[in-house]
Parts: structure tokens; C-alpha cells; sequence
């Protein structure tokens, strides 16, 4: 008798000491809405802007994509972080002020198209990613004292803006100098307005999904965007605000969980999944991610990017290539896999919509345990107090 008082009375208060430093940690474990089936979704950014090469790559990705589908018959989808501008480099040089270009079907005609059918046969959805790749003031004052921004701007608008330093290819902050200085919000709220304005004339619908680039905006991008009709924004699991002086993003908030709400309503998604082929991403180590994801609930967001499936045929057939094996694997091993877009997610998620997520059941608590024993400290300090016993029992008893 005695022994269960003492053994209740230190479950109690270590409980009580666990629940003080994770606190936030464990709502948050909770309050992330747990999927009941594998969700898969490849996030693929920076299209648009730059070489015409694209529109050959987005015909290939799209006959790729549509060879597969779930048992829902949805075919599975990349999402286009499209990019809708470039400086005009001969106008900007020649009179010393901004001149973007825009995208359009003068000079992009292909690439829409294919972009455009795509989007009909269920395979493409696309997201902003921004007016342009980085902050034009920002890109103009770099270009005064640094040679390689000076010589990209003479290739711009055909060249890459992946090939700009990485502090300068952000765009919600001013990377001339480092650590970068905040913007203007007046600046910020018209800019943002102004590229989901362009977006709506460009596909003739306004943006849902923002992707800010290099992950770095502000509460400001977040309002204007918000107030401007996107509905969800993409993030790697945290917000960046800043550069710091060696030019790493930094000033990064707290972790965002999946179907979080931001600003006005804003819906986040994570996406921290990373399929760079060009980089020896493997469809192996793809899997691996979406079993992972699948076993915590949470859907599986692929980060990749344009780059690689551009360039040398050995680079781009290595790409798809390692795609189509991570889609029939993927297929094959998750009968009940589903392939969404990031909007449709962002709106399950957002209306805790019952017919795709865990509410109310042993697996949501099942679930739960299991993202905890995912947060290192807790996890720790539940191996030290003993916590672990009792936490692995109710896991096993919700399995
Ligand atoms: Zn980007």
C-alpha cells in the first residue's frame, strides 16, 4: 500500500514537472490533425520566370504523372510553385531602374500550355511562389557593388534566378547588405497584392497556396497575402524572418505543425520531405519518409525543384526516373495511398474534415503518444522519470 502511494505520488509529480516543459509540445502533438490515410504530394518550385527549356520538362513530368493514380483514380499531383517575373536585364541596365517582365503568352506560350493541360488531367496545381524570385530594390542595390549580380542582371530575364547569391533570391526581406533589413509593410502589402493580382491575370484564378521563397517572410506577407484570397502557405516547419550576417536565414519562430493557423485564417502545411534527385535523393530514402510521415499521421510533402529536371538528359532522366520508381513504390506498398493537392489538404485539414482524419478515436491518442515520443526532450525526461511505462502501455493498449 504504502509502495503504490509513493509510486503515485512520483507519477503525479513528475507528470506534472513533464507537462510544465513540453507543455507546448504535447498540445501541440495533440491538436495536429491525424490523418487515416498515407497522403502523398511532390511540392515542386520555381517555374515560370527563366528558359524556355521548361515547357519540354513540364510535358514529360505530366505524361510521368499520368501513368499512375490511387484507388480513388486521382492521379498523383505536383504542385508548380510558379514565379511570374524577371527583370528585364537591358531595360534596368541601361536606365538604371527596375523593368521586370512578366510571363505570358508572348514569351512563355509553351510552357502555359503545357502547364494548362496538365492542370486539366488532374496532374499539376499551381502555387505562387512570388513576382519575382528575390526583392527588385534589394536585387538593384546588390547589383551596384557585387559583379555577379551585375552580370546576372545582363542575362535576366533568361536566366535562372537560382543562380542569383542565396541571401538575394529571398524575397520578403532587403539582403542587399547582411543581416538583412525588415521591409517596408506598406511596401510588403502592396507587392503582395500586386503578384496575386498578376497571378489571377496570368491563369485566370487568384493563388490559394503561397510558398514563400527560401521560407522567409513576415506576418506582414502573411496579412496581405491572407487579405488578398491565398488561403494556405507552405512552410518547412518554421518561419524564418531574417538573414544573418553571414547571409543563413535566421530569427526562426516556433515549430508550425500541419493544419496550424496563421494569420486571418491562414492554414500552414508543412512540407520537410526532401526529393532532389540531382542531389542523390533516392526513391528508397523517399519511402522511408512516407512511412514515417504515415505512421505519425501527418501527410507526406516532397520538396523539390525545377533544376532538377532541367539541364544535361543524364540529370533529367535520373530525375524522372527516381520519381516513377518512388510513385510505383509508393502505390504499391499504401494500397489506401492517397494523392492529393496541397489546397485540398489545406482545406481537410482546415475544416477537421471527418472523412479523411483520425477525430475522435483510439488510434488519434495512439498517434499522439507517438508524436511525443518524436520531441528528444520529452522523450528523454520520459525515459528518466519512468514515464515511459506507463506511456508505452496506453501506446500498445491504442494500437
Ligand atoms: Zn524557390
Amino acid at each position: 500500500m504504502m509502495l503504490l502511494m509513493i509510486l503515485l505520488g512520483w507519477f503525479a509529480i513528475t507528470g506534472v514537472l513533464l507537462v510544465f516543459y513540453a507543455w507546448r509540445g504535447i498540445v501541440a502533438a495533440w491538436r495536429e490533425p491525424v490523418l487515416s490515410r498515407p497522403v502523398l504530394i511532390i511540392e515542386s518550385d520555381d517555374w515560370g520566370a527563366g528558359p524556355v527549356e521548361q515547357a519540354a520538362a513540364i510535358r514529360q513530368i505530366s505524361r510521368l504523372l499520368e501513368k499512375f493514380a490511387d484507388r480513388d483514380r486521382r492521379r498523383p499531383v505536383m504542385t508548380l510553385g510558379m514565379v511570374l517575373a524577371a527583370a528585364d536585364g537591358e531595360k534596368t541596365l541601361s536606365s538604371g531602374d527596375y523593368h521586370r517582365q512578366e510571363i505570358s503568352t508572348r514569351t512563355h506560350g509553351p510552357l502555359l500550355e503545357a502547364i494548362k493541360s496538365g492542370v486539366e488531367a488532374g496532374v499539376f496545381s499551381i502555387q505562387l511562389h512570388g513576382m519575382e524570385h528575390y526583392w527588385p530594390p534589394a536585387l538593384l542595390l546588390a547589383s551596384k557593388t557585387d559583379k555577379a549580380v551585375m552580370d546576372w542582371l545582363g542575362g535576366a530575364p533568361q536566366l535562372p534566378a537560382e543562380e542569383l547569391p542565396s541571401p538575394l533570391q529571398s524575397r520578403w526581406v532587403d539582403a542587399s547588405i547582411l543581416p538583412s533589413r525588415r521591409l517596408n509593410a506598406n511596401a510588403v502589402q502592396q507587392a503582395a497584392q500586386e503578384e496575386v493580382n498578376t497571378f489571377q491575370q496570368i491563369f485566370g484564378t487568384v493563388p490559394r497556396v503561397a510558398v514563400p521563397p527560401t521560407f522567409i517572410w513576415t506576418e506582414d506577407v502573411e496579412n496581405a497575402w491572407a487579405g488578398a484570397g491565398v488561403a494556405a502557405v507552405v512552410t518547412s516547419g518554421s518561419r524564418f524572418e531574417t538573414r544573418d550576417e553571414s547571409g543563413r536565414p535566421a530569427g526562426q519562430g516556433r515549430a508550425i505543425y500541419n493544419g496550424q493557423f496563421g494569420e486571418n485564417n491562414i492554414v500552414y502545411l508543412v512540407r520537410d520531405e526532401y526529393f532532389e534527385p540531382s542531389l542523390g535523393h533516392t526513391a528508397i530514402q523517399a519511402l522511408g519518409g512516407l512511412s514515417a510521415k504515415t505512421r505519425l499521421g501527418r501527410p507526406t510533402l516532397y520538396e523539390t525543384h525545377r533544376f532538377n529536371f532541367l539541364g544535361s538528359e543524364a540529370k533529367k532522366n535520373k530525375t524522372l526516373e527516381e520519381l516513377e520508381r518512388l510513385l510505383s513504390m509508393a502505390v504499391k506498398q499504401y494500397p489506401d495511398l492517397a494523392f492529393l493537392s496541397s489546397i485540398k489538404l489545406a482545406t481537410i485539414l482546415k475544416t477537421r474534415d471527418p472523412a479523411w482524419l483520425d477525430l475522435w478515436s483510439r488510434r488519434r491518442v495512439h498517434v499522439w503518444i507517438s508524436r511525443l515520443g518524436e520531441l528528444p526532450r520529452l522523450r528523454k525526461l520520459g525515459w528518466l522519470t519512468g514515464w515511459i511505462v506507463p506511456a508505452g502501455l496506453l501506446w500498445r493498449l491504442t494500437r
